[in-house]
């Protein structure tokens, strides 16, 4: 390790880019190697993002929990009539809003299937019911509900969007997410069941959002039965967009978690030593891109995926569970500020856009530019940002 621990390891620190054999060779290093290459993810973390780490404080929305696809690996998911199947009504999406507003949340995340009106004429009775053509219809109406009735801020989270829809959801969502998850096409996970995890179809949504000039939200999901080689391919297809668009604000590192009632009930999860390696190696790919990683996914250990080189702990709510893993509760945001802070770090409440992409979500979404000047402080973190997180959550 020492060879490249002195040198090639340096030099990426200094800037100079990481090569895909490099970095697959890093992410394999031995457990007595590990350390020189997490120095390393923790010095460019350092050098690019200080000592701040943030995360948003959110309300979770899961909109509809129907979905066209049937991923190996989802508990959320339910066909109509399933027990927990549930589309939201506008007073719930308010309500909890509502709520979350006076606990300090400035998210109002929308998480929901892939247009399952395509396969269930019980979604179209459904959202004809509510008076809407189609899910993302619906959805955009109640981004708009949020931006009218709220000081929240949407982001939105759909599933596949065309061109279109990427422009016209931009106007109330001013950041959107859709996780690539990996590169690999034929994932046992999917097991072509899931259409909408195609990524060619992922990237180009990626791309589209590019042209557009989206804060984007994306990351991987790592233990679904990809290889190393898949990890930083995937890695290495999300800096390349980045590079040719500027908008990726936000890289996700999720480990993927088992769970009784799904297909891959009995797939190993990744270990704490598997995100470590990860994590370091997307920041030495992505340089100065903001790199996350779910604190509610590595229970109690949550605090030693700092050694990584994250410099993000994503959407955390003091209201709502995370509907997609609801066997992880978030942290409480005391625990989580004291944690942060043991390490050496300062916790800052950012808002669903990233500071350094507040510009660009102003010019984008007029609708949500109010919101966005008033609820940001003058370095773009939260104005409200909790000084006292045991006081409020
Ligand atoms: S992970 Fe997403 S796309 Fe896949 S089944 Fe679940 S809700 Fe649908």
């Amino acid at each position: 390790m020492a060879a490249f621990a002195n040198t090639e390891l340096s030099g990426i620190v200094a800037g100079q880019s990481i090569s895909r054999e490099f970095a697959l060779r890093l992410l394999k290093c031995s457990t007595s190697e590990l350390p020189h290459l997490l120095a390393a993810a923790q010095q460019l973390r350092e050098r690019r993002k200080g000592h701040i780490i943030s995360y948003s404080r959110k309300v979770f929305l899961p909109l509809t929990n129907h979905c066209r696809d049937y991923c190996g690996y989802c508990t959320f998911r339910r066909d109509p009539g399933q027990p927990g199947a549930h589309t939201m009504t506008p007073d719930e999406v308010l309500d909890v809003v509502n709520r979350g507003e006076t606990l300090g949340c400035t998210e109002a995340l929308f998480s929901l299937g892939d247009k399952p009106e395509a396969i269930f004429p019980e979604m179209q009775d459904g959202l004809r019911h509510l008076g809407y053509r189609s899910t993302l219809h619906y959805l955009e109406a109640m981004c708009e509900l949020v931006l009218r009735e709220t000081n929240l801020i949407p982001h939105a989270n759909p599933g596949l969007l065309s061109f279109e829809w990427l422009r016209r959801l931009r106007e109330v969502s001013p950041s959107i997410g859709l996780m690539l998850e990996s590169t690999n096409p034929s994932l046992a996970a999917h097991a072509d069941r899931a259409p909408d995890k195609d990524p060619a179809k992922r990237l180009t949504v990626i791309d589209e959002a590019g042209k557009l000039g989206i804060p984007f939200t994306t990351g991987i999901l790592i233990g679904i039965g990809e290889s190393l080689e898949d990890r930083v391919d995937s890695l290495f297809a999300i800096a390349a967009l980045h590079r040719k668009y500027g908008h990726v604000q936000e890289v996700i590192i999720q480990n993927f978690r088992a769970k009784s009632t799904i297909p891959m009930a009995k797939w190993p999860e990744p270990t704490m030593d598997d995100m470590l390696r990860t994590t370091a190696i997307a920041r030495l790919i992505l340089g100065d891109m903001n790199v996350q990683a779910p604190p509610n996914l590595s229970s109690c250990d949550y605090p030693r995926l700092l050694e990584g080189g994250i410099n993000d702990w994503g959407g955390i709510s003091p209201l709502t569970p995370d509907f997609i893993n609801p066997e992880a509760p978030w942290p409480h945001l005391a625990a989580l500020q004291e944690n942060t802070e043991a390490a050496g770090f300062t916790l800052k409440q950012r808002l669903p856009v990233y500071p350094d992409f507040l510009d660009k979500a102003r010019a984008n979404s007029p609708k949500a530019a109010k919101h966005l000047r008033n609820l940001a402080d003058q370095n773009g973190f939260a104005a409200t940002a909790f000084q006292n997180a045991s006081s409020t959550a």
